[in-house]
């Protein structure tokens, strides 16, 4: 009879974890997410910055979604376009009475037409960032949701890899007042192509923590769910968080608050409360060219992932973090 107890006990253990495992499939191991491509590289968000991502064997590519005025989701990072495309050149009079050109005022047939380069302000006209691609050199287009997507899962298939998708809804509150529910066309996309729960390789971020709930609340996603944050006030608010998302994605210096001066780096508690709640952290944004008072990338990439114990990392340079973490 014992012996039969005994059994149905480890039958029992077995059957939770082989569920366990079965509703927790986002990677146990720390994760890479391409930083808007690998932007590091080539222009943020074009289609060439994804594939070169793609063949830096990391785990996800990023995607950041705002509409065009025809509802067709975006790949670009700001609601304008002038940091980082010929706008002001090509359609000289589109600007709205605040000097911006907003890709929600301009169709994708229009914004197609768009020249891509590094990001530069629009005032100097120079590089944000000077060691990487030069501005204004070969020729680089804005693209669709769905062109992306199609990149990604066509070379799932001729490589054989599982690489998934990381789309961020960029200002739903922006889009609302324009008449559009961003939140609502983007579920769509995705649905169609595929990602709707947990199991599907895509996570989808959002710093609008209204608009996320909603995502779960209203809409309905099933999607594994992470929550953006970047205000120190935010980091009171993970037991609600945790009520919808899965995850929090907060910036770097949220986590890392400073250096002691035996030269150790202080902690805050955030990983370790997201922990406690059972949500994930990944952490934005890893660059090799801004690395602040980290003697070099490999320091902040070890303090981050191994001593803050974070999950994942967002960054512009794919190759070194996965690199990183495979040596360790
Ligand atoms: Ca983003």
């Amino acid at each position: 009879m014992f012996r039969f107890l005994v059994c149905v006990f480890f039958f029992i253990v077995l059957s939770c974890n082989t569920n366990e495992t079965k509703t927790m499939p986002i990677k146990e191991k720390k994760i890479v997410v391409a930083h808007r491509g690998a932007s590091g590289y080539l222009p943020e968000h074009s289609l060439e910055s994804k594939a070169m991502a793609y063949a830096m064997n990391i785990d996800f590519i990023e995607q950041d979604i705002v509409l065009s005025k025809d509802n067709i989701p975006i790949i670009v990072h700001d609601i304008h376009l002038e940091t980082v495309t010929d706008v002001a050149i090509q359609f000289p009079n589109r600007n709205r009475a605040d000097g911006r050109y907003y890709v929600i005022d301009f169709t994708f047939e229009e914004l197609t037409q768009l020249n891509v380069s590094e990001r530069f302000n629009p005032t100097t006209k120079e590089a944000v960032y000077p060691k990487r691609f030069p501005l204004n050199k070969s020729t680089f287009k804005l693209h669709s949701l769905q062109q992306e997507i199609e990149l990604i899962q066509g070379l799932n298939k001729s490589t054989g890899k599982n690489i998934g998708i990381y789309p961020e809804i960029k200002e739903p509150l922006f889009h609302q007042k324009e008449g559009k529910d961003i939140s609502k066309i983007v579920l769509e996309v995705l649905s169609n192509y595929g990602y709707k729960t947990k199991n599907d390789n895509c996570i989808l971020q959002c710093f609008d923590a209204v608009e996320l709930k909603r995502i779960r609340t209203e809409l309905k996603s099933e999607l594994f769910l992470v929550q953006l944050i970047e205000f120190e006030e935010e980091e009171s608010k993970l037991e609600a968080f945790a009520k919808y998302a899965d995850g929090i994605g907060p910036w770097y210096k949220q986590i890392i608050k400073g250096k002691n001066e035996d030269g150790t780096w202080q902690l805050s508690n955030l990983v370790t409360e997201a922990h406690e709640l059972n949500l994930k952290v990944h952490s934005y944004t890893f660059r090799a060219d801004e690395l602040g008072n980290f003697e070099n990338f490999e320091e902040l990439l070890n303090v981050a992932l191994y001593q803050a114990n974070i999950d994942g990392v967002f960054t512009d340079f794919p190759d070194k973090v996965a690199d990183f973490i495979n040596k360790n």
